[in-house]
């Protein structure tokens, strides 16, 4: 028995340790989780399995990124086998065929333009090398004087410096300086008044990427080096784009000789019903960000999808036998990740999983409204793709302490996993569900509602 196939028994998980000093766990409460641990010891398929032998729906694909659910055996085969025949080969000079298979893999289901792969091993990763090649690109093109970045409010890039100067979240920049300079950020597009209880992409808002003219008039199209935004912001509350927003960025963008990079750590590999949110959008960025579902979570991976004009540029702009780009990770097309990937990508391809999630969505949307909209606590509901994001009125004086205790209730009493950000709920479960996992676990969530209301 594999560890994954013995587990997926739920006979003996294994245990729990004791002594949990050690691990500064990120992005987390630290002292909450370690007076009552929610501890985790294995997965399979659509649930997670904790010590004590219970079986948790995973309503959040991990962390947005288990997409084709858990210890899936054709990925956890094709990890073991590439582990005992490769396990680490350079890509800096050298190169190993998975990487270039992985690589023509991705961009075949990339937008049609979006020809070249760069690998990183995160979406933070990513997120730096798509700042740095928007950069490098003008300079190599002559154009060295557009070194400004564009972000957004409420926008999530990491956690990298790079990402959290043009991401828009308080939190993650306050304690850590100046971040880089030169970073402007457009509006959220995020209007309760004008938007609450959408189903898909809100009417109102297309406008708000006006803003960007304002930008590049205040400062100059010609200092303006690229414009970086989520599809669907995910992180920050799942604000999916209004109608004609994402056309209209890369109108402004187009016009000004400015780069669009779309970030699609989240709404990438099926989570929006296509392979890329620029598909389901019609709008085809300069380069596209990628990490979580590209391995299903398995092994880290991120990276960089870009145009075949970003990448020409650099190819002409070198002497013969030079770097073209001085820029890569130790570990960036990772054999152990690749294999993740192409094994993962031919489970996605074989079930229809993208095809899933967008058979799903109407029946997903319905639930989320049906079940939840008239408790008296939620406040919105938005939903896109296989994605719904629950705005709960918080306890007065209390920010987040309400949609911890429903984090806690739903892991303990009703058996699943929700994601909390802020005030909001986040779900977004791997894309193979089927309607009777989504019924239950809107159900569930219902419940656990009702119990901290
Ligand atoms: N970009 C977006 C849109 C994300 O949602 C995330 C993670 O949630 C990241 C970047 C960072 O990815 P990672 O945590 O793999 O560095």
């Amino acid at each position: 028995h594999s560890d994954a196939t013995h587990l997926a028994a739920g006979t003996t998980p294994l245990s729990a340790p004791n002594d949990l000093d050690a691990f500064w766990m990120p992005y987390s409460a630290n002292r909450a989780f370690k007076a009552e641990p929610r501890m985790i010891t294995g997965a399979k398929d659509n649930h997670y399995f904790t010590p004590d032998g219970r079986s948790i729906l995973d309503g959040t694909a991990g962390l947005w990124c288990c997409n084709a659910g858990h210890c899936r055996t054709p990925v956890v085969e094709a990890i073991q086998t590439q582990a005992a025949s490769l396990d680490f080969a350079p890509t800096f000079q050298f190169g190993h065929p998975i990487a270039f298979e992985v690589a023509s893999r991705i961009a075949s289901e990339a937008p049609e333009g979006l020809d070249h792969v760069f690998f990183a091993n995160s979406g933070s990763e990513g997120v730096d090398t798509a700042l740095k090649i928007a950069l490098a690109y003008h300079k190599v093109k002559g154009q060295g004087g557009r070194t400004r970045l564009i972000g957004r409010e409420r926008g999530y890039h990491g956690s990298g410096f790079g990402g959290i100067s043009v991401g828009g979240i308080v939190n993650n920049r306050r304690f850590y300086g100046g971040l880089l300079g030169g970073v402007d950020h457009l509006p959220h597009t995020y209007n309760r008044a004008e938007q609450a209880f959408t189903k898909g992409e809100p009417e109102w808002g297309a406008h708000l990427a006006d803003d960007l003219e304002n930008i590049v008039a205040l400062h100059g199209a010609d200092t303006v080096a690229a414009v970086i935004v989520e599809p669907m912001a995910g992180s920050t509350g799942v604000l999916p784009p209004p109608k004609g927003y994402l056309k209209r960025l890369r109108e402004i963008t187009s016009k000004h000789g400015i780069l669009l990079i779309f970030d699609e750590v989240i709404s990438a590999f099926g989570r929006l019903g296509t392979a890329f949110a620029a598909q389901r959008y019609g709008v085809t960025p300069d380069m596209i960000v990628f990490a979580k579902g590209i391995t299903s979570g398995t092994v880290p991976m991120g990276g960089v999808i870009a145009s075949a004009d970003i990448y020409n540029g650099f190819m002409d702009s070198a002497g013969e036998g030079m770097i073209e780009l001085f820029h890569g990770y130790t570990y960036s097309g990772h054999p152990l990740a690749c294999a993740a990937a192409l094994a993962t990508l031919n489970v996605y391809r074989d079930e229809g999983l993208y095809e899933n999630a967008a058979k799903l969505e109407g029946m997903f949307a319905d639930a989320a409204h049906s079940y939840l909209a008239d408790l008296d606590i939620v406040e919105d509901i938005r939903t896109c793709g296989i994605v719904t994001g629950v705005d709960i009125t918080p306890l007065e004086g209390k920010p987040t302490a309400r949609a911890f205790a429903a984090m806690q209730d739903a892991f303990y009493n009703q058996d699943m996993m929700i994601r909390v950000t802020g005030d909001t709920i986040a779900l977004s479960p791997p894309l193979t569900f089927a309607e009777s996992d989504v019924d239950q676990m809107f159900a569930g969530l219902k419940r656990t509602l009702q119990a901290v209301s």
